[in-house]
């Protein structure tokens, strides 16, 4: 490749100062939230609308140069890492909330926009949009929907996939193609869902009329304590079996439950095995009825306090420590690595408890922080990157968890994709025709294979010559451009 006349093109394409290309500015892009894996881009390009999306991506078309999307870099599965000899294409400029259509109950966004920006924006119509990833202060819609991201209120609210109504993409040549519609269903394939959780395989978001929501009247959140971590996995699945569907119902264990006391003060019982929070919302009867229940069951399965959120105030206080327990735990440990897999709801202690076995067995220790009602598991691996040995521990500790979740019938990711950190779990998650599907999917969207190559989709041959399920060797996937 030519990389000086690639370089030329793109400046030609941006305005001053939207290609990056020295090593100094093009470190801040080396890595997401999967920290364990680094590299450079060639160049980074940060186009201001569509229409210069379509410029880079034709012009790396021309020069064959991979192209992987960037939102806000917060994904935990190294779906943004870079290319080595390609263009990390940057939507952070691309950050306006277009509209908020309170009739039709629609947000348009440009694909940089930060998530919790779209509920500011609809709060003045007293609406919201429900996706609240506990990254919702700092990730980007263009993120959410290729990672089709969920959160805590994703359980009655439904992912990312279920809140869109369309999108604009730009396609591996460059044009720009819109999917979806207000309406509820459409003519043709269900492009914005297929693109939805495609990790920038399939085409670069530049646009998206998000669905919001009616800020409910009532909310009621009450937060659990239990002795024994089985009585609250029994509480999990009792409050679902009794048909209320919680807006949110989120589990911690006792060292999570310790490391985000400590760091937000939320009111947490330092002493719990497992906490619970559990949040209904909707009419004030509805809510008040449900509430019953709830603290009735969660009485019942063995609960040893209950806190009712008397106010707003408190209520934010009660998530506060929810949503801050990653960073938290980043204050117990020199590191962590966040492991995320789903499993059936009814097995959550049996693989809680497996999840403690397995760690013990690598010695290691692990903080469980997750959404409970949803079966998602978020397994916080404690480890010191400077211990020699310790980072792999970590990894391979991290292929037994997902393991056990495959064993449990459930899946190798819940919502944090598979970027280059699953790829190998994917093999012992899907069998080779299965696979085969992808890779055709893949080649009708990009028969160049230019966008985001070597990610979410292993290759046959990486497949077999890991012998199936073998996790994360530390190095890069494919430095090449595979061909599918
Ligand atoms: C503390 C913390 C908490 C988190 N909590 C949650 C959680 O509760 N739920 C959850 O789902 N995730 C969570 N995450 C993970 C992460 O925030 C989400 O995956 C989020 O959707 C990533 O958005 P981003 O803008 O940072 O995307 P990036 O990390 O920049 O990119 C993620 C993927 O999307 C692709 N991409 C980005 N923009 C576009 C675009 N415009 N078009 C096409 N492809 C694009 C990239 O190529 C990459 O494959 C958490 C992360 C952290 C650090």
């Amino acid at each position: 490749m030519d990389t000086d006349a690639l370089f030329s093109d793109l400046r030609g394409a941006l305005p001053r100062g939207g290609v990056l290309t020295k090593p100094g500015e093009t470190s801040v892009y080396e890595t997401d939230g999967l920290t364990m894996f680094r590299q450079k881009p060639l160049a980074v390009a940060l186009p201001e609308n569509a229409e210069e999306v379509c410029a880079v991506v034709k012009i790396c078309r021309k020069h064959c140069a991979p192209i992987v999307a960037r939102g806000a870099g917060t994904g935990l599965s190294g779906g943004a890492l870079p290319h080595p000899a390609g263009v990390l294409l940057s939507l952070s400029k691309m950050r306006r909330v277009l509209e908020i259509d309170a009739k039709a109950m629609l947000a348009r966004v440009q694909p940089g926009v930060v998530n919790l920006a779209v509920s500011e924006a609809a709060a003045a119509h007293g609406l919201y949009y429900a996706p609240d990833p506990s990254s919702q202060r700092a990730c980007s819609i263009g993120g959410n929907i290729a990672e089709n991201a969920g959160g805590v209120h994703c359980l009655k609210y439904g992912l990312t996939v279920h809140n869109l109504a369309a999108l604009k993409f730009a396609t591996a040549d460059g044009n720009l193609v819109t999917v979806g519609a207000d309406a509820l269903d459409f003519p043709g394939y269900d492009l914005p869902a297929l693109l939805t959780g495609s990790e920038g395989m399939l085409g670069v978001v530049v646009e998206a009329a998000l669905r919001l929501l009616p800020l409910p009247p009532a909310v009621d959140t009450v937060l659990a304590a239990f002795a024994d971590i089985d009585d609250a996995a029994d509480a999990v699945a009792a409050i679902i079996a009794s048909g209320i569907v919680p807006a949110g119902l989120e589990m911690m264990d006792n060292p999570a439950v310790r490391a985000a006391e400590d760091f937000v003060r939320a009111g947490y019982p330092k002493d719990a095995a497992a906490i619970l929070i559990c949040e209904l919302d909707g009419h004030s009867e509805e809510v008040n009825a449900g509430m019953q229940k709830v603290r009735d069951i969660l009485q019942q399965c063995g609960a040893t306090s209950l806190v009712a959120a008397a106010n707003e105030t408190e209520r934010e206080k009660l998530w506060a420590g929810r949503k801050s327990a990653f960073g938290a735990v980043g204050r117990i440990s020199p590191d962590y690595y966040c492991v995320d897999g789903t499993i059936p709801r009814r097995k959550l202690g049996e693989v809680l408890k497996e999840i403690a076995r397995l760690a013990d067995a690598r010695g290691l220790k692990v903080a469980n922080v997750f959404h409970a009602g949803d079966g998602n598991l978020h397994p916080l691996i404690l480890y010191d990157a400077e211990t020699p040995g310790a980072t792999a521990r970590a990894e391979a500790l991290g292929n037994d968890i997902l393991r056990a979740c495959l064993q449990a019938g459930g899946t190798v990711t819940g919502e944090h994709g598979v970027g280059v950190e699953k790829l190998d779990a994917m093999c012992g998650q899907f069998s080779p025709p299965e696979l085969s599907q992808f890779f055709r999917v893949k080649a009708a969207f990009d028969p160049q294979g230019i966008l985001n190559p070597g990610k979410a989709v292993p290759t046959l041959a990486r497949c077999a010559e890991t012998g199936g399920m073998h996790i994360r060797g530390g190095k890069l996937p494919h430095p090449e451009l595979p061909r599918f």
